[in-house]
């Protein structure tokens, strides 16, 4: 399952067999397993990089079923206000950390 096409056939198949109801349910339990994982991965746990490579990949596939669902152009158009707002906010950020260095 490498490429895009295939991807947004299996999401869509996915959201037309078991409804955007338990899609849901079934993201909000992968981004909580990611959490913890996340969580375990900051406490230095053994094999926590491994998980959290799996819930990231876990939580990612729903996350992509849920957009496809609401639109993949509103989400990367939303995306896009983000990261400026982002970029932003991080320039900011490094001209308060320059001048307090004295750079
Ligand atoms: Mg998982």
């Amino acid at each position: 399952m490498k490429n895009e096409k295939d991807l947004l056939k299996l999401y869509d198949e996915c959201l037309d067999f078991w409804g955007l109801n338990r899609q849901l349910r079934m993201t909000i339990e992968e981004c909580s397993e990611l959490i913890l994982a996340l969580c375990h991965f900051r406490r230095g746990r053994k094999a926590a990089l491994d998980n959290v490579i799996e819930e990231l990949a876990d939580a990612q596939l729903m996350i992509s079923q849920i957009t496809r669902y609401v639109g993949e152009d509103k989400v990367k158009n939303m995306m896009d206000i983000k990261s400026n707002y982002i970029n932003s906010e991080l320039n900011k950020a490094k001209g308060i950390k320059e001048k307090a260095d004295g750079v």
